[in-house]
């Protein structure tokens, strides 16, 4: 049985360690917040104390933390994971962080002797609790290769995209196409509507044409189309505009540091700030749509 210390069990976190269980796996698990700790502890995993006490015998390592300062913390202050953890662990970072974070970690864990890995995730929440998230790996072959079976008791698609920190560079550019592409679609039906068109009429027409994209064809912002898409529950319960916010500040922060230019995502980090500063932070990021007909 192969025991797996998780920090951080919130809204990803939490069914992600529950599905380790499920798996038959021991969960020994850390999180500041008492009540993120309750129901992995019900479905059998062991709350620790604080995360030296998680770690300390652990196979496995695993973190989901909001940000790139709290994965900071728990790997490389005086006392963290690095210093606690046996070094023959394998330490995996599922959180969405910056690059430079992600490397840090990366530098540190490899002069200590760990195999460490980033592997932040997509396929929200939803995606967490089946079992079902994609997994894009930044790390050596040798750390990928330990990772991939624990993964996939969490995911269905994991991939080695590369070195230290590209798993964290794959995730940012997939989210800045997926916030570009879902305002362009709201743009076309907003546009369709003050035509005259019927939203499912356009919607037949563009699925089938040179406009299809998964923004479309999965995640219709207009209710109708597409039953399950968070348009048919008043834009609630799917991916919020300020988790999206994050990933195009992420984005355009890597951009500058690389020099690339990104005009479109740095629309869209705009746009979406915009929606978050009307109050809208925690509505479904494509709700954007009704900021675009006037009514947000
Ligand atoms: P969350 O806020 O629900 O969970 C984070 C948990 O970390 C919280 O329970 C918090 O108490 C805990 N925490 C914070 N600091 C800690 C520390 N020092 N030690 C132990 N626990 C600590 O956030 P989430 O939605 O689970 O997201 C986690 C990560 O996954 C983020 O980086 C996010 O960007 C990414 N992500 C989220 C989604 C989504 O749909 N929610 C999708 C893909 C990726």
């Amino acid at each position: 049985m192969t025991t797996i210390a998780f920090i951080g069990v919130g809204n990803m976190g939490g069914p992600m360690a529950r599905n380790l269980l499920k798996a038959h796996d021991s969960v020994v698990a850390f999180d500041v917040s008492p009540a993120a700790l309750k129901p992995v502890a019900e479905a059998g995993g062991r709350a620790a104390a604080t995360a030296l006490d998680a770690v300390k015998s652990a196979d496995v390592v695993i973190t989901m933390l909001p940000a790139g300062h709290h994965v900071r913390s728990v790997y490389l202050d005086d006392e963290s994971i690095l210093t606690a953890a046996r070094t023959d662990a394998l330490l995996i970072d599922c959180s969405t962080i910056d690059i430079e974070s992600a490397r840090a970690v990366h530098a540190a864990a490899e002069t200590a002797g760990f195999d460490f890995l980033d592997a932040p995730v997509s396929g929200g929440v939803g995606g967490a609790e089946a079992g079902t998230l994609a997994f894009m790996c930044g790390g050596s072959g040798t750390a990928f290769a330990r990772a991939e079976p624990v993964l996939a008791k969490m995911g269905k698609r994991i991939v080695h995209a590369g070195g230290a920190g590209a798993g964290q560079a794959a995730k940012i550019c997939n989210n800045m196409l997926l916030a570009v592409s879902m305002i362009g679609t709201c743009e076309a039906f907003v546009l369709g509507e003050k035509l005259g068109l019927a939203p499912q009429k356009l919607f037949d027409i563009m699925s089938a044409a040179s406009g299809q994209c998964w923004a479309l064809t999965t995640y219709c912002p207009v209710p109708g189309p597409v039953p399950a898409s968070p348009a048919n529950r008043d834009y609630t319960g799917g991916f919020a505009a300020a988790l999206m916010l994050k990933d195009l500040k992420l984005a355009q922060s890597a951009a500058q540091n690389a020099g690339a230019a990104t005009p479109l995502g740095a629309e869209a980090a705009q746009l979406y700030a915009l929606m978050a500063a009307r109050g809208h932070a925690g509505m479904d990021f494509s709700g954007i749509i009704q900021m675009l007909r006037g009514i947000l």
